[in-house]
């Protein structure tokens, strides 16, 4: 299970380690090899719900579910054949999709070096709701296909969205595409916008799986980014939610890369997985200014890395975290606050300093009902403490 607010809004990062995918010298990629390769998908369901084995030749290739059933498809879901016939029984799916109040508090529009981003309409307070929406394509990170059907032909993922409604393949393919000729234009529209998605809140080592979002997947990056992305699984929504106050007019961005990891880190995945260099404010800082900004960063990843393991206190001081608070706030990473909260809690009940420990257990409390809202899942395990809390 993906929790974590450090990586919270990191697009796909693991979807190739840590290197970009390499082109496939595959068969050329024709419009007559495009079809005769979708002509190998099957329909296991053809009504509801409507489930298509992506390759005949293979029994256990992934299948795409489309949903919801019996209605122009908003959305593939593509997943094992015993995972989506599950995932199709949800509840969810016959509930209409959350409406978004109108006017939004932003659009959508030119960012000059950017392409297209988000911009506030109007002031969007701390911990509002910027925006939900399903994605329109979600699949497990890892896929089961032919060796035919690559990065270089897309023909996999032409034949899951094949079957989407036309608004939502419009939708998927105005969205932006990073990579270039060597890829396939729908491979490459999605690996350049996939975000996290879970599918489950139970904890489970298998729960990997990536979503492309017709709106949210327009945010631009930024290494203090102005808001968090957080995936709901109640409704089947990603989320934005304003982490400060986005003055109108000021871009909506989000964190594509580790929160906590130095420019230089931040700038090789940028580039190796998104293809373009961060110009943001702290990345264009002056070099020492720079290292000091890596010098917090490393210090927050360290600690917060403590926070998970039994010597959670050992060597650690009052001095040190109350400084490493400090460098949350100096970094404006309000999502990696709520964690290091969290930490600090721990860190002063081990110290048998109960009061500090409610305090900063607050803190992190009120935190988590910003960046991720009244689903968030930290906060349902804070259920039981509430009469201490409130
Ligand atoms: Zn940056």
């Amino acid at each position: 299970m993906k929790r974590g607010f450090l990586k919270n809004g990191t697009r796909s990062q693991k979807q190739f380690g840590d290197k970009p995918p390499s082109p496939v010298r595959a068969p050329q990629s024709t419009p007559s090899s495009q079809s005769a390769a979708i002509m190998n998908t099957t329909c296991v369901y053809s009504t509801s719900p409507c489930i298509v084995r992506a390759d005949i030749r293979l029994p256990e290739s992934s299948h795409f579910l489309y949903l919801p059933a019996g209605r122009p498809a908003d959305m593939v879901f593509v997943d094992t054949l015993a995972s989506v016939k599950k995932i199709a029984k949800w509840p969810v799916w016959s509930q209409p999709p959350p409406v978004m109040p109108s006017p939004r508090p932003f659009r959508v529009e030119l960012a000059p070096g950017k392409g297209v981003g988000m911009f506030a309409n109007r002031l969007i307070k701390a911990g509002e709701l910027i925006m939900m929406e399903r994605p329109v394509y979600a699949s497990r990170r890892r896929r089961y296909c032919a060796p035919d059907q690559n990065e270089a032909n897309g023909i996999f993922h032409r034949a899951a969205i094949s079957g989407l409604s036309g608004s939502s393949r419009q939708a998927l393919m105005a969205l932006k595409n990073s990579y270039g000729s060597d890829y396939d234009v729908v491979f490459g529209i999605l690996t350049t916008n996939f975000l996290p998605i879970d599918i489950t809140e139970e904890p489970d080592p298998d729960n990997d799986f990536l979503g492309c979002f017709p709106t949210l997947s327009r945010a631009n990056h930024d290494c203090c980014p102005s808001a968090n992305y957080f995936f709901s699984f109640a409704p089947y929504c990603g989320q934005f939610w304003a982490v400060r106050d986005i003055p109108k007019d000021a871009e909506i961005t989000i964190s594509y890369a580790s929160l906590v990891a130095s420019r230089a880190e931040r700038q090789k995945r940028l580039l190796d997985i998104h293809k373009f260099t961060c110009t943001c404010n702290t990345c264009t800082l002056p070099a020492q200014a720079v290292q000091r900004s890596d010098a917090r960063r490393e210090e927050i990843a360290e600690i917060s890395a403590r926070s998970a393991t039994s010597a959670a206190s050992t060597g650690m001081s009052k001095k040190r975290v109350l400084n490493a608070m400090k460098y949350v706030e100096e970094e404006g990473l309000v999502a990696a606050s709520v964690q290091m909260q969290m930490y600090a809690a721990s860190f002063f009940m081990h110290q048998l300093d109960f009061a500090e420990g409610v305090r900063w257990m607050k803190k992190a409390k009120k935190s988590m009902l910003t960046v991720e809202g009244e689903d968030s899942y930290g906060l349902k395990a804070f259920k039981g403490l509430d009469p201490v809390l409130s």
